[in-house]
């Protein structure tokens, strides 16, 4: 018997037989994604255990000065430093855009909080630490425990292999019917491949373990990039530095134009080579000799631990194949990964997914056939080859990111993304831009936030 044809609601919510609605899930990572992961699966009535490696929750906003043995993080022994964050960071997106949809990221008046509509790292800590707390979610992980080995097993379970980070040798293996990866994509450097960096005396440093700029100071730079990291860094490290060269793809050729605004800071085209001398050749011909070069270059998505036998692959920073960025179809619904699009605002976003994900488990919503997914995905990727998009750009969500949250939303029942959360991101991003040294402290959009807090007083006690 089919019970959906008996089913009173829309045929995409519906409990498939034969399986029982509550899961064991094992979730891996208790950053951002981790923890609103950990939400979703609990209230939805599953049984959730959270491995992380680190001993606190957080992720990438728990800030170290601790950097790794090999500063451009190619050496695969070295000591892994999970977060990126530099000390000065403050946040790129005003808060109220960047909180989770229904625990509104809004300043608290509680000693040593930070109220800046942009404030520093560890405001975004504390609310998260807030987070956890408030949603009983701390009792959920298991701290200090790294994931070594995620596989497959006959009986259709996942076999998670876990130990003690200080401890190499005692491994822990349980059986769980599923597994949401939730393992951040800012801890792997990718580094540019320049001819000539073999030979090259000077050193190198990738923006992962870029802290403070101290170690810069009278010295002659070249930084590699020209995304958020990059444009912070680079001012900062030109209160300092001799000169500070930026080198991007998005510099037009032609000859090396000063930063407006500093006496110290040249915008050059892409590097052509590099020489034994010290020297960096630009490919707009000019040429500097330069002491370090810091590559500001994005990261990798690295699974070390994740056994698929070549059914899941990361190609050219493509994790494919994926439907809707989620769920390889050859284990949906049992697989699943959480917190990949960038370009994107993550909270909300992970909220959304992680929901989708809980319900398709429980068997509440359903997912389209294996043969379906697999045909929504070469769609996908043949509309990227047609507008000649690089596959690393697959999970760049740049402008479709509230199409796709409205999707899941949809898909969950939920409500759509707020009018006033897209134009604030929209105007955020425009003075970003347009104004890269003040728009944390300057903005003319009083009337949005405004519009945000009549919101969040649906969810603020
Ligand atoms: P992470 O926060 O990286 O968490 C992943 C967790 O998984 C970590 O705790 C890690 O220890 C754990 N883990 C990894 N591997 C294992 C394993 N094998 N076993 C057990 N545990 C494991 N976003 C914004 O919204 N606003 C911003 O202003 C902003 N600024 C940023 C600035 C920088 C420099 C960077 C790098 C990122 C920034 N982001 C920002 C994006 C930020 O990464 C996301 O906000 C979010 O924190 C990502 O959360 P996550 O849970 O996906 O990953």
């Amino acid at each position: 018997t089919n019970m959906t044809l008996l089913s009173p609601t829309p045929s995409h919510f519906h409990m498939p037989q034969n399986s029982p609605k509550n899961k064991n899930v094992a979730v891996i990572g208790a950053g951002s994604a981790g923890l609103v992961t950990a939400r979703e699966l609990h209230r939805e009535g599953h049984s959730v255990v959270v491995f992380e490696r680190e001993n606190q929750l957080g992720g990438t906003w728990v800030y170290t000065p601790a950097t790794e043995s090999d500063p451009i993080g190619i050496d695969p022994n070295r000591e892994i430093a999970h977060s990126s964050l530099y000390l000065s960071l403050r946040v790129n997106l005003p808060r109220k855009v960047m909180g989770y949809r229904d625990y509104p990221f809004v300043a608290k008046k509680k000693p040593n909080r930070d109220p800046r509509r942009y404030p520093g790292h560890k405001e975004v800590l504390d609310y998260l630490k807030d987070f956890a707390v408030d949603f009983g979610l701390i009792g959920l992980v298991r701290f200090g425990m790294e994931v070594g080995h995620v596989g497959l097993l006959e009986n259709g379970k996942w076999k998670v292999s876990s130990k003690k980070r200080e401890n190499d040798v005692v491994f822990v293996h349980e059986e769980y019917d599923a597994v949401v990866i939730c393992n951040g994509h800012y801890t792997e450097p990718r580094t540019a491949d320049i001819p000539g960096l073999e030979v090259w005396p000077g050193k190198q440093i990738h923006s992962h373990n870029y802290r403070v700029p101290d170690p810069f100071r009278d010295q002659v730079v070249v930084l590699i990039g020209s995304a958020a990291s990059a444009t912070d860094i680079s001012r900062e490290i030109a209160e300092v530095a001799k000169e500070v060269h930026i080198s991007s793809r998005s510099a037009t050729s032609g000859v090396p134009l000063k930063l407006p605004g500093y006496d110290n800071v040249w915008q050059h085209s892409m590097i052509e080579s590099v020489g034994i001398d010290g020297g960096v050749n630009f490919r707009d011909g000019s040429k500097v000799l330069a002491d370090i070069i810091l590559h500001c270059t994005g990261y990798k998505y690295h699974f070390p631990f994740l056994e698929t036998n070549g059914i899941v692959t990361v190609d050219d920073n493509r994790v494919g194949p994926l439907y809707k960025h989620i769920f390889p179809p050859a284990f949906a619904p049992s697989l699943s990964f959480v917190g990949l699009p960038w370009k994107v605002i993550p909270f909300p976003l992970c909220e959304l997914q992680s929901k989708w994900i809980a319900g398709i488990l429980s068997g509440r919503i359903s997912l389209p056939s294996k043969e379906d997914m697999n045909a929504d995905i070469e769609a996908f990727y043949s509309s990227m080859e047609a507008s000649c998009i690089p596959k690393r750009y697959t999970h760049n969500m740049d402008d479709y990111q509230f199409d796709y949250d409205d999707w899941l939303a949809a898909e969950c029942g939920s409500p759509l993304s707020e009018e006033w959360r897209k134009q604030m991101y929209f105007i955020s991003r425009k003075n970003k831009k347009t104004q890269p040294e003040t728009y944390r402290d300057q903005w003319d959009d009083d009337d949005l936030i405004i519009q945000a807090h009549e919101d969040f007083v649906k969810y603020i006690p």
